[in-house]
């Protein structure tokens, strides 16, 4: 485990405009709608916003979710590590919920430990319905 260290972290004005994209949308996004947000804050390129993210993303306070090619706000502002995270996407209403629990981080951790891999980053995506879009009825209303 990392020490904590995110608290004491002071974001560049670029990274905590990106963070702040980010969670206004509420819902994974892609760099380049987060490009259409930060326009009006003088970002120009992809690449800006691309940099940005990773440091956040570096400090635990943003993740990438491959499968989607997005990118969203930790649910809590304070993963120790971003390299064990999981997630829960919907399918239909693209809901997503960070899986916010030392048992998944501990067992990928273990699991890489047993494979004696030196992995640098795990991140489970569990695609399906939740419970809402489950069970919806199944009409156009
Ligand atoms: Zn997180
Ligand atoms: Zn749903």
């Amino acid at each position: 485990m990392k020490e904590k260290s995110t608290k004491s972290v002071k974001l560049t004005k670029n990274q905590s405009l990106v963070l702040d994209a980010l969670i206004k949308a509420g819902q994974p996004s892609g760099a380049y709608a987060l490009l259409d947000t930060l326009g009006q804050h003088g970002f120009k390129a992809p690449l800006q916003v691309y940099r940005a993210l990773e440091q956040l993303i570096d400090l635990g306070l943003a993740h990438r979710l491959e499968s989607l090619n997005a990118f969203i706000a930790c649910s809590h502002m304070s993963c120790e590590t971003s390299g064990a995270t999981a997630f829960v996407i919907c399918d239909e209403c693209e809901t997503v919920q960070e899986i916010c629990d030392d048992t998944v981080s501990g067992f990928l951790t273990s699991l890489a430990k047993k494979t004696k891999m030196k992995a640098s980053k795990s991140n489970i995506e569990l695609h399906g319905l939740c419970n809402g879009c489950a069970d919806a009825p199944n009409s156009n209303n």
